[in-house]
């Protein structure tokens, strides 16, 4: 049952039954993308609805949330990002009746295909965690069965790979709209056009959130500034290690070839993947950018041949679509040096906290981060799951994640 805010043992209110000298909030959100919108929501469903969500972009879904492709898995190679989508996964099954939009959650599959048995044997080992898990539908597919699958691909040099037909796709835009909708229904407030400036920390914890139009006291304060997180990190005097990676999506313009439905498809050593979406094929190809200003998303139109050659090697069907240059996206991915989320208060200020560093997969795990962060702000530690390997004191202390990822 949600419970009022007031009666919640762990968060100190910041105002708790007086009144507040300047405009206060028990929590301000400094980020209204998908990540910034579950927190509001999750909080304000318990009751927790002094919330103010502060963006420095005119409006929703101009971050990284925007750009995103929508992919959704739980075929991953650590316990935690196989237990935040599990997670995530119950919740997008629920979203429509919660939140009150459709999510966009359609299982129709992750292949991953590989051309090297040591590849292989990495892939397999990560499968048999997945399914400890109870990822059961995750299965081994021969070459023969992988073709089945995706009749598309064309299969030489591939050795073998794996599938799970509960991966799919989402809608993230669709699910940041149904977040920040349904928090703002609840009571908390959105401001757009609205950058942090500055935090104000005294004795060890932020009071104070800064933008052009002032400063407004915070009981707990979310840093939820995606690829920026470390630019917000830093205004508390917190070092964090979190950095923005330009990642650019090609789009064809309407193709016929492939169905809608056409598992997305990643070919793991030649870092390439693929799906269909409202009729188009989207093209993914990690390069490593080279530009002088890692926060810059100008599209790159020396990749296009590059992912495009990927494409008609792997799929030779695709040699007849055409890429549609003016609808080709860049963005950014908000990475960390283990691929992992930074999650829970910043070392050394106990009322920041972090959900940095997804590294690439925060749309589909915001149902979890969103909750899992209500449950820490709330009730002081987060009881869905065991949050302990994302803990962002996890790199001081030596001890990154070290499950290797395949994407
Ligand atoms: C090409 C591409 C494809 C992707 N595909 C997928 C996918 O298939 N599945 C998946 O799960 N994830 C995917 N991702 C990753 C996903 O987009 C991110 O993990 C996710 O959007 C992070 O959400 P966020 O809310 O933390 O960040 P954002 O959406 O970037 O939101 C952060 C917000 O903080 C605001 N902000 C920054 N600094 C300040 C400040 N000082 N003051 C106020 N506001 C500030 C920004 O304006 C922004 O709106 C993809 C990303 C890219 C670029």
């Amino acid at each position: 049952m949600p419970r009022n805010a007031a009666e919640l043992p762990s968060v100190r209110l910041a105002c708790p039954g007086e009144r507040c000298a300047v405009e206060t909030y028990d929590v301000v959100i400094v980020g209204g993308g998908v990540i910034g919108a579950s927190v509001a929501w999750h909080l304000a469903v318990r009751g927790c609805t002094r919330v103010l969500v502060l963006d420095a972009a005119p409006g929703p879904g101009e971050g990284s949330t925007g750009a995103a492709t929508g992919g959704f898995r739980c075929q991953f190679g650590s316990e935690p990002n196989v237990r935040l989508s599990l997670l995530a996964r119950e919740k997008l099954l629920r979203f429509a009746d919660e939140v009150g939009v459709d999510p966009g959650y359609r299982p129709c599959g992750y292949l991953f295909l590989v051309e090297r048995q040591a590849t292989l044997a990495a892939l397999l080992d990560a499968q048999a965690m997945q399914h400890a898990l109870g990822v059961a539908e995750a299965w081994p597919v021969t070459v023969e069965e992988a073709l089945e699958i995706n009749p598309a691909v064309a299969v030489e040099g591939l050795v073998g790979g794996v599938y799970s037909p509960t991966d799919g796709f989402i809608r993230p835009r669709e699910i940041l709209r149904g977040y920040s909708e349904a928090a703002a229904r609840l009571g908390v407030r959105f401001e757009y056009g609205a950058a942090v400036r500055g935090l104000r920390v005294q004795d060890g914890r932020v009071v104070g959130v800064r933008t052009d139009a002032g400063e407004v006291g915070a009981g707990a304060v979310v840093n939820a500034a995606g690829p920026w997180a470390g630019k917000v990190a830093a205004m508390a005097g917190v070092d964090i290690p979190v950095y923005p990676l330009r990642r650019q999506v090609a789009l064809t313009e309407p193709f016929a070839g492939l169905p809608e439905c056409m598992p997305l498809t990643i070919f793991v050593e030649a870092e390439f993947h693929l799906r269909v979406r409202d009729g188009r094929v989207l093209l993914l190809w990690s390069d490593q950018p080279n530009t002088a200003d890692p926060f810059d998303v100008a599209f790159d139109d020396g990749w296009l041949p590059q992912v495009t050659a990927r494409a008609h090697r792997w799929i030779p069907s695709l040699r007849q679509a055409t890429v549609d240059r003016a609808a080709c996206v860049a963005g950014l991915y908000e990475m960390s040096p283990d691929r992992h989320v930074l999650l829970g208060p910043a070392p050394g200020v106990e009322n920041l906290y972090l959900a940095n560093g997804s590294s690439g997969h925060g749309v589909m795990h915001s149902p979890a981060l969103g909750q899992l962060m209500a449950e820490m702000i709330l009730d002081g530690s987060a009881s869905s799951m065991d949050v302990h390997p994302l803990r962002p004191s996890r790199f001081a202390e030596g001890q990154p994640n070290a499950a290797p990822e395949f994407l």
